[in-house]
C-alpha cells in the first residue's frame, strides 16, 4: 500500500519511489493519473485498473498474482490507498490468503488536515464524504454529533456551505476548520465557529479540494442541542432495539437512558402520526 501526493509531488518519499520501481505492476484506480505520476518519476511499469467498478472482477486476479509471487504496489489517485478510496477487500482477502501487506505510509488529506487544524486531535472519528442528500446527511451529522470526538470530513466546495450549515444548526457552537487544497499552490485553512464559516462560504463556492474539520462539543452534554439528540435517537433506533437505541445516545451524550427511551417513544408517535 503506498500512499502518494495529495497535491505536492515533494511528498512522495524515497521508500514509495524505490517500491514503485521494484513492483511488478502497479494497481491503481485511473491509470492516467498515475501513469502521469510514474511518467513523472522516469518509472515504466504495468498499470492494472482497480476501482469501485472494476474490484470484483480484477481482485481475484490480483490475488492469483500475489499467490505466485508477485509484488503489487496499490496507490490511489491521491494520498493513502484505502482511505476513502479503493483497497480495504483487497487488503482483507491478502491476508485471508496469507499474503504480507506491507505499508509505504505518507500524505492522507484528513490527516495533513486535522495536524494543522488546531483543534485537539486526541480522539477523532474520520467519517469521509457524507451523503449528499439533505435528510441523510442530517441525520448521519446528529449522530456523529452526538459522540464527544473531533470529526474530520470530506466535502466538494458546492456542498460546503449547506454541510457548515446543517452542522452549525445540529451541532451547535464548536470551533471547525476547512482545509482547502493541502500542499498546493492555493493551500488554506479557515478557521472559525460552525455559523462563522457556514455565513463565510454561504455566497460563494470554494474551488478545489476540502477537508472540513470540527472539533469536540465544550462540554459534551451541554452543547448538544435538542434536535440533534432526536435525530441520534431516531437513528439509532433504525438500527437497534429501542432501549439499546436509547441506551447507546444515553452513553454518547451522557442523558439519563430512561429518559431518552421515553423520549424515543415519543417522537415515534409523533412520526407515526405525521
Ligand atoms: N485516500 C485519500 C487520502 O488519503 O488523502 C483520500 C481520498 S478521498 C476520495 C479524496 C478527497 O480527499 C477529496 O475529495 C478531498 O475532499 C480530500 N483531499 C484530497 N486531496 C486534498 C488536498 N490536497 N487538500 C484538501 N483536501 C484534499
Amino acid at each position: 500500500m503506498v500512499a502518494t501526493p495529495i497535491g505536492n509531488l515533494g511528498d512522495l518519499s524515497p521508500r514509495a519511489l524505490e517500491t514503485l520501481a521494484h513492483a511488478d505492476a502497479v494497481v491503481c484506480e485511473d491509470s492516467r493519473i498515475s501513469g502521469a505520476l510514474l511518467h513523472r518519476f522516469g518509472i515504466e511499469k504495468p498499470l492494472v485498473v482497480y476501482n469501485d467498478h472494476s474490484a470484483p472482477r480484477v481482485r481475484p486476479q490480483l490475488i492469483k498474482k500475489l499467490r505466485e509471487g508477485a509484488a503489487l504496489a496499490l496507490v490511489s489517485d491521491a494520498g493513502t490507498p484505502s482511505i476513502s478510496d479503493p483497497g480495504y477487500r483487497l487488503v482483507k482477502e491478502a491476508h485471508e490468503a496469507g499474503i504480507p501487506v506491507r505499508c509505504v505510509p505518507g500524505p492522507s488529506a484528513p490527516i495533513a488536515a486535522l495536524s494543522i487544524a488546531g483543534l485537539p486531535t486526541d480522539r477523532f472519528l474520520f467519517a469521509g464524504f457524507l451523503p449528499p442528500r439533505r435528510d441523510a446527511r442530517r441525520r448521519e451529522l446528529a449522530a456523529l454529533g452526538a459522540i464527544p470526538v473531533t470529526l474530520v470530513l470530506l466535502e466538494r466546495g458546492s456542498r460546503l456551505a449547506d454541510l457548515l450549515a446543517d452542522a452549525a444548526e445540529l451541532l451547535g457552537p464548536r470551533m471547525a476548520a476547512v482545509a482547502r487544497e493541502l500542499t498546493k499552490l492555493h493551500e488554506e485553512i479557515r478557521r472559525g465557529s460552525l455559523s462563522e464559516l457556514a455565513a463565510a462560504y454561504r455566497d460563494t463556492a470554494p474551488r478545489g479540494e476540502i477537508v472540513v474539520v470540527i472539533g469536540p462539543p465544550e462540554k459534551p452534554t451541554a452543547d448538544i442541542s435538542e434536535a440533534a439528540i432526536d435525530a441520534a435517537l431516531l437513528e439509532a433506533a433504525a438500527r437497534l432495539p429501542p432501549g439499546r437505541a436509547a441506551r447507546e445516545v444515553a452513553a454518547a451524550t451522557g442523558r439519563n437512558p430512561e429518559e431518552l427511551y421515553r423520549r424515543l417513544k415519543q417522537l415515534r408517535e409523533a412520526h407515526a402520526q405525521e
